[in-house]
């Protein structure tokens, strides 16, 4: 029972309305104190225990979500996905007992890819997002712009969104080129009928930028910091929760 998860609120960048959390795991070792993802994820990818971890992370999530749900709270979640899960037919019927077991429904969840994950077997992977979709659930490329997407790819894939990684907002309120870089993912985003979601938000700078270019949503310290769900709770309670699900039927 060391691992846990914090959520990290999402909102809309014209309206600053909170639409969801993204799950992220830690580990809270009893003489290392907690430890970050990007220390013992690769660890547990090479090992093969992320699809049990992974497993753990959908369950949790969802039953924590669709809690705030009954306190009437209609966020969406996200969660990771890794590229060892997505290996698996297994993880269509992991997601769909997730669901089931929590009585989340499908459209409050997305599932977080990263773009080096969809192309590992890319025709193994286009077939399991599509039986994916069919349970009601998002698919977001997360970290997009770093990995190597084949474009025909994207188009193909049955995908919903494109969280722009943050290397992509750090500059982007004072280079030129950075500024382009960004304009054109968001362009590829609209392009593709695709929500764009900016990464690692820190500064007003950058979020007016964003706001300019009309990215849809965005997630980063400047907003909120991760929280555990007791701090989620508490914040929802001061940011009240677009309701998302009714309108994520646009994308
Ligand atoms: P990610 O999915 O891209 O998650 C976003 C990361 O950016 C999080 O780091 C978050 O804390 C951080 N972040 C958010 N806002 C800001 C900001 O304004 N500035 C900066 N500098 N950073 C910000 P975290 O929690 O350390 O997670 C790192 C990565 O670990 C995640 O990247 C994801 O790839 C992986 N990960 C986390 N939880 C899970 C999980 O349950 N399963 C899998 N497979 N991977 C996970
Ligand atoms: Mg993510
Ligand atoms: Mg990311």
């Amino acid at each position: 029972d060391e691992l846990f998860l914090v959520y990290q609120p999402t909102f809309e960048l014209q309206t600053g309305k909170t639409v969801g959390t993204e799950a992220l795991l830690r580990w809270r070792h009893p003489t290392h104190g907690v430890i970050q993802p990007d220390a013992f994820i690769p660890i547990a990818e090479e090992s093969g225990l992320i699809v049990a971890i992974g497993q753990w992370v959908l369950q949790q999530a969802c039953r924590q979500t669709a809690i705030w749900h009954a306190e009437g709270h209609p966020i969406g979640i996200s969660v990771n996905v890794s590229g060892r899960q997505l290996d698996r037919d297994g993880l269509i019927d992991e997601v769909r007992d997730a669901l089931q077991d929590t009585g989340l429904e499908p459209s409050a969840l997305t599932l977080e890819i990263t773009e080096t994950a969809l192309m590992r077997d890319a025709d193994a992977t286009a077939r399991r997002l599509v039986a994916l979709k069919d349970l009601g659930v998002s698919i977001a490329i997360d970290d997009f712009g770093t990995g190597y997407s084949s474009l025909a790819y994207l188009r193909q894939f049955p995908v919903d969104a494109l969280k722009i990684d943050r290397s992509f907002i750090e500059g982007v309120a004072s280079s030129a080129e950075s500024s382009a870089l960004l304009h054109t993912l968001v362009g590829l985003g609209k392009t593709l009928h695709l929500k764009t979601l900016a990464e690692g938000i820190e500064n007003d700078a950058q979020l007016t930028e964003l706001q300019d270019q009309q990215c849809d949503q965005g997630q980063g310290f400047l907003y909120a910091r991760p929280l555990d769900a007791e701090g989620i709770t508490e914040f929802l309670s001061s940011n009240p929760a677009h309701p998302v699900l009714v309108e994520d039927h646009s994308v």
